[in-house]
């Protein structure tokens, strides 16, 4: 009998002193309670050293001087590219385009490719579960071009109704875009079933890594999507700096987005020619020293280890439903926690969740109240708004237990007032 496969422990008492910022105290003297990483994460000293160290020593514009240090920012800048590949498992770097973040690297798609390969009646497929970030550029490109789209429902568990998707693949839509990891429900969506399905309805893939990439391996090759997005700030990187991954070839068709220096292999008084990959698709000064810290939050993040911090979340979670499920009147929208990331949002009845975000950080704990750029979504679920905790390396069972006894406090303090 073969021995089961343990996946490492993380300690996560062993990474917060990295982090100043979770040593904060709010509120006179309440120890803080970061719950609010699936709208960013904190970031560790290691990548604010090489921030202020790029800045401080190897600081210039990249890629056009011969100087010494135009030569060693570029070679940072390239490097962090590198890092990135690595990262995702991307075959070439020149297939890693550094953007401003996911938004902005789902947008270059719907630009470049949708408003050069789609037309009248040509349909888009999207999931109800998908962020604003993945929806709204496919409208404007519906807009554009008279596209359609269409839409995998979600199931009342806060899982992709697969079931519906070979009918609506039998529409043979141009694209489906799909988010890897809900934002609102932390569902990870089946990607190697679906993927293979849309191909061979003659589809392109799109992944929205925003929510998954900062928290488990991905393999961009292995998963076989056409593209891939995510943002540099929800994977303790700067804010400002994103990524897009596509298949080589498809980038190589793809006309340039936009247009300005850095982009272009020469230019003429009437007309240009565009640059190689990655370079056609970076016009102007790309995002220097974020793509740097990016660089060295991937090296945090592979000495902590991926399949690492997925565990540790998996458990927060766990622990996480167990608490909240216990109060009576508490609902958390999506699966079980088997069936989901680091992510738990939640609602109480007429209990607004504003309120209770606004009454949990009274007690240190910083968690989102909204709809979390998911209307539809929580339209789908007939709610409002809801309180999401989500979590990351550096968060503890302890920070978990004081969200569950402060919902508990919640609860009974709003239920009192009434
Ligand atoms: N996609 C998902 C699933 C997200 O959660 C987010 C941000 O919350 C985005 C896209 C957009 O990311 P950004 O605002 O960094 O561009």
């Amino acid at each position: 009998m073969t021995a089961p496969v343990r996946l490492r422990t993380l300690d996560p008492h062993a990474y917060r002193p990295d982090f100043p910022i979770l040593s904060k105290r709010v509120h006179g003297d309440v120890p803080l309670a970061y719950l609010d990483n699936a709208a960013s994460t904190q970031r560790p000293r290691q990548v604010i050293q090489a921030i202020v160290e790029a800045y401080e020593e190897h600081y210039a514009n990249v890629h056009r001087g011969i100087h010494t240090l135009a030569e060693e920012s570029t070679a940072l800048f390239e490097g962090a590219r590198e890092k990135v590949r690595s990262l995702i498992h991307a075959p070439t770097v020149e297939q890693v385009i550094f953007t401003h973040g996911a938004t902005a690297a789902i947008n270059l798609v719907a630009r470049s490719w949708g408003d050069s390969n789609l037309h009248e009646g040509d349909g888009v497929l999207v999931t109800e579960m998908e962020h604003h970030a993945n929806l709204v550029p496919w409208h404007q490109l519906a807009e554009r071009t008279g596209a359609k789209i269409q839409f995998i429902p979600v199931t009342d568990d806060g899982l992709l109704d697969l079931d519906k998707l070979d009918a609506l693949l039998t529409e043979r839509p141009r694209l489906v875009a799909v988010t890897a990891v809900s934002n609102v429900l932390g569902t990870i969506n089946p990607l190697a079933e679906i993927i293979p399905r849309a191909h061979a309805a003659g589809a392109l893939v799109l992944v929205d890594g925003a929510q998954s990439v900062p928290h488990q391996v991905t393999d961009a090759a292995a998963m076989d999507a056409d593209f891939l997005v995510f943002s540099g700030h929800k994977m303790m990187g700067p804010s400002g700096v994103g990524v897009l991954y596509g298949k080589r070839e498809l980038l190589e068709s793809m006309p340039p987005f936009l247009g300005g220096g850095s982009m272009i292999r020469r230019v003429w008084i009437d007309s240009f020619t565009p640059a190689d990959l990655p370079y056609k698709f970076e016009a102007g000064t790309p995002p220097i020293v974020p793509a740097i810290g990016l660089g060295a939050a991937i090296d945090y993040l592979n000495d902590v280890g991926l399949e690492a911090v997925h565990e540790h979340e998996r458990r927060l979670t766990q622990r996480a439903h167990e608490l909240l499920s216990e109060i009576d009147g508490v609902r958390i929208l999506g699966p079980r926690p088997d069936q989901k990331a680091g992510i738990v949002s939640f609602w109480m009845g007429r209990i607004h969740a504003h309120d209770i975000a606004q009454r949990l950080d009274r007690r240190g704990i910083a968690v989102r109240p909204g709809h979390h750029c998911a209307m539809p979504l929580h339209k789908r679920f007939d709610v409002s708004a809801t309180a999401r905790a989500s979590f990351y390396l550096y968060n503890t069972f302890e920070e978990v237990e004081r969200l569950g006894e402060a919902v508990a406090e919640c609860k009974h303090f709003f239920q009192r007032r009434r």
